[in-house]
């Protein structure tokens, strides 16, 4: 039982009781991380990586066995040898495969939700969601394949010969996964390339390829064919640069950074006598959320609070900038404050911790470089205490927020739990959407308002790929909030809409003089 800063008892322990029973064997589980592919393994080829936990450094939790170039090169002949029989497949079945998989996922919820916490750093909760988000992209693709893919769709016959319009895959697809999202957006982006009938080189982050590997296994037990989806364990510059730079690889689907998205894209183009290819690019993300005068304080900082600090601020969609009107910015900001005193950093198997650990010591670095460059230019405004035993153990960042001018004083995307607050006056609303249109990103952003001409004002103005009013910014739903952004946050396919599978999907139109 814990309370919350109004002294209520949050009866949380009996809602995660049962699963935490039954994931406490796993977290002393050795996981071990290998190819999975379409062809026999010579043993011992390839050097292996011990695994530690990001929030105890103490603690090995498995080893992975990187794949080679020449593993990824055979690996793509494998898949351009299966794709003409797999896009021959009746969609029936292979929408099926994705249906058995997402039951797999459900049965093996504990175990998985083991793996995000000890390999992936994340909350009980997180898990969780991790999980059931896979599992409805999963079930979302399916019953869209059966749509889509099922049959051709008739088109008139003016002329007098019969037109009809058919979907097919396009052939090889690379899928490249970001670590924060090791389940959700690594199934997420494989099987919706995999049920349009492509085959696919999956290449996880490397910091979650135990996640990965555990995976594929349950997806190739539900029946997906070994060689339609291969797992390749791996980094950027060995199989992310063969794979993009193969001339038989017909698309890739990638989130992660948009510097990386920059390379998969230059060499994709640099390739010689190669199809033109298909890119689908989900990147970062410099979210704002607006607040004006006439916002309710405690509803924003908590949904500040969720959108900033959940997930360590690990998420594309996190808020970055929040711009509060001047006339209520000091009441945020003590509110801010005072919910971030109470907010725990710690070891993410525990129910009382908000937020866990970083990835690893890179990312790190790299936060603790932004803070104390922000810190020694007198901009803290409020940061949460962290306790110097846990924090010595593993990879955790206090989570802070700073008093920036605008999100001009941004060079980048700073993924960890780090918000800037900036202040606008009255009358100043369209300079600041102005702004943050020219800056580039378009993911996420947030309007807190009472006001609907307002918010709908900002709305409409703002180029971004999710709008979210009077509430947090985060965790949007398959199905109900298709998820993706523009500029320099992607390419603008939206996971989890209607129109996603298309993307992985060729039209073909057959005309039959009759
Ligand atoms: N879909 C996630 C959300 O809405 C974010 C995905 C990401 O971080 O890449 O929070």
């Amino acid at each position: 039982r814990r309370r919350n800063s109004r002294g209520i008892n949050l009866n949380i322990h009996s809602q995660f009781q049962p699963l935490m029973d039954e994931m406490a064997p796993f977290l002393d589980r050795q996981y071990r991380a290998a190819p999975l592919v379409g062809f026999q393994l010579d043993a011992d080829d390839a050097a292996s990586c011990p695994v530690t936990c990001p929030w105890d450094h103490e603690r090995t939790i498995g080893e992975v066995r990187w794949t080679t170039a020449e593993q990824t090169r055979q690996a793509i002949a494998v898949a351009c040898e299966a794709f003409p029989r797999w896009d021959a497949t009746p969609v029936e079945e292979r929408a099926a495969i994705l249906e058995r998989f997402a039951d797999a996922l459900e049965a093996h919820m504990a175990e998985l939700m083991a793996l995000c916490c000890m390999e992936g750093g994340k909350l009980l909760s997180d898990g969780v969601a991790e999980v059931r988000e896979a599992v409805d992209f999963c079930r979302y693709y399916a019953a869209h394949a059966r749509e889509l893919f099922g049959s051709a769709t008739r088109l008139p016959g003016p002329t007098g010969e019969s037109n009809e319009l058919m979907l097919a895959g396009k052939g090889v697809f690379a899928t490249i996964s970001p670590w924060n999202f090791p389940i959700a957006i690594f199934c997420g982006q494989t099987v919706a390339a995999a049920v349009a009938g492509n085959t696919v080189l999956a290449k996880p982050a490397e910091q979650t390829s135990l996640i990965a590997h555990r995976v594929v296994e349950l997806l190739h037990e539900a029946g997906m064919p070994r060689e339609v989806v291969q797992l390749l364990p791996g980094d950027g510059p060995t199989v992310g640069a063969v794979l993009s730079g193969d001339p038989r690889i017909t698309g890739v689907a990638f989130t992660g950074s948009t510097d990386t998205a920059r390379l998969i894209n230059r060499s994709l183009a640099e390739r010689d006598n190669a199809p033109l290819p298909t890119l689908i690019a989900e990147t970062g993300g410099l979210n704002a959320m607006i607040v004006d005068s006439t916002a309710l304080p405690e509803q924003v900082v908590a949904d500040v609070v969720a959108s900033s600090y959940q997930s360590a601020g690990q998420r594309c969609s996190a808020l970055r900038v929040l711009y509060v009107q001047e006339d209520i910015a000091e009441r945020i900001i003590d509110t801010l404050r005072g919910a971030m005193a109470e907010l725990a950093v710690g070891d993410p198997t525990r129910l009382a911790t908000d937020v866990g650990p970083v990835i690893d010591e890179d990312a790190r670095a790299g936060l603790q470089a932004h803070i104390d460059r922000l810190r020694s230019e007198g901009r803290l405004l409020a940061e949460t205490p962290i306790d110097p035993a846990t924090a010595a153990r593993g990879t955790f960042i206090a989570p802070a927020a700073f008093r920036i001018d605008g999100i001009d004083a941004l060079e980048s995307e700073q993924f960890g739990p780090i918000l800037h607050v900036a202040t606008f006056k009255s009358g100043e609303i369209d300079d600041v959407i102005d702004t943050i249109n020219a800056r580039g990103y378009g993911l996420t952003f947030g309007i807190h308002s009472r006001n609907e001409t307002f918010s709908r004002h900002v709305a409409d103005r703002i180029r971004v790929g999710n709008v979210y009013v009077n509430r947090n910014i985060i965790g949007a739903v398959v199905g109900v909030q298709p998820f993706g952004g523009q500029g320099y946050s992607g390419t603008g396919p939206k996971a989890g809409g209607p129109h996603y599978l298309l993307r992985f999907a060729t039209e073909k139109a057959r005309t039959i003089n009759t």
